[in-house]
């Protein structure tokens, strides 16, 4: 393999910058030519391309975002659409191409290799909705950034004996909410996979009251389909207590990566170009019991996430 192509796609995630540097340094030391390809699947439609060297990935291990940009491409979904990246890879001649993104930048990636193209898909999205892995890159560095703001809320809501509901990010996966709410010691998890009752939630508020606890912080996953201040405005009815709401949004996505976030990027970046050596397409890399591990691209996809419902019981246990 002589020339390979790196792109970001999908929400960026912190430690897509690592993983770019991973790549095109792991590439550049085995002899390849790594290509650039900017905004995501859009720039490879229209041939946004530019070859990498070891310099333009200098600086920027410890940065968030993804110095590549990133999109999401409506076009791409086509066959029309594949049919021109495909053409542009022809006259860049990219033979490999590694996948920075979540599961529909896998599935993008999956019908290429279906279209002859060498693919390795690396998780990238804070997300931590990906069924294969344990980890994807972001999901750490989302996650103390969650717990910082966990921590300053904490200070205000026990100067003013608030309640405090705090939403994060996850659609579809709590792994955020749960995650903080068991390291910032949080009253209540609210997570989509979850059935969760308002009156619990209130008589927690008002049993920490009762034994004199100032503060309460209830996590809240995005995706549990509610609204937020309504909870909070229900809640305030119910106890009694005034309950502040504070949406954490775009936040979460960025700031520089936490070490676990690099050394993850900086592993799956080496393997996805040494898959790419061994001449393996359609596969996925990730991280399963602390070992670095790749899967076939279509069986990852179908895998179905198991939530991790011992450490939601166990945010119930250390709450009471
Ligand atoms: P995140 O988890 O941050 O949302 P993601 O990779 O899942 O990341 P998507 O918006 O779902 O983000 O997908 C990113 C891009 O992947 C899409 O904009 C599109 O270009 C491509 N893609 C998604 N689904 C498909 C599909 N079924 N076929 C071809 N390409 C797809």
């Amino acid at each position: 393999m002589k020339t390979i192509g790196v792109l970001t796609s999908g929400g960026d995630a912190p430690g897509m910058n690592a993983a770019i540097r991973a790549v095109v340094r792991a590439g550049i030391y085995n002899n390849i030519k790594v290509m650039g390809i900017e905004r995501g699947y859009n720039g490879l439609i229209n041939g946004n391309i530019k070859e990498m060297n070891l310099s333009s990935v200098a600086d920027i291990i410890h940065r968030g975002g993804t110095v590549l940009k990133t999109a999401r491409c409506e076009e791409f979904k086509t066959e029309e659409g594949r049919k021109k990246a495909l053409n542009v890879l022809k006259v860049f001649g990219i033979e490999g191409l590694v996948v920075i993104g979540g599961d529909g930048s896998f599935t993008g990636a999956q019908k290429l290799s279906e279209a002859g193209i060498k693919t390795i898909g690396i998780p990238g999205t804070i997300d931590n909705d990906l069924a294969y892995t344990d980890y994807t890159i972001g999901f750490d560095t989302a996650l103390n950034t969650v717990l910082d703001a966990i921590t300053k809320i904490r200070d205000t809501s026990a100067s003013h004996g608030r309640a405090n509901i705090v939403e994060v990010m996850g659609r579809h996966c709590g792994d955020i909410a749960l995650y903080a709410g068991l390291a910032g010691g949080a009253e209540s998890v609210i997570v989509p996979e979850e059935e969760f009752s308002i009156d619990d939630v209130c008589r927690k508020l008002i049993q920490g009251r009762s034994r004199g606890k100032l503060h309460s912080i209830i996590m809240l996953a995005e995706g549990i389909g509610g609204n937020a201040f309504e909870l909070g405005k229900e809640i305030e009815e119910v106890t009694g207590i005034e309950t502040k709401v504070t949406v954490l949004g775009h936040i979460q996505r960025g700031g520089n990566p936490s070490a676990f976030d690099r050394i993850l990027a900086s592993k799956l970046g080496a393997k996805a170009v040494s898959l790419l050596i061994e001449g393996k397409s359609g596969r996925v890399v990730g991280m399963k019991d602390h070992k670095i591990i790749d899967m076939d691209i279509h069986e990852a996809l179908s895998m179905e996430r198991q939530f991790d419902k011992e450490t939601y019981k166990l945010t119930k246990i250390l709450s009471i």
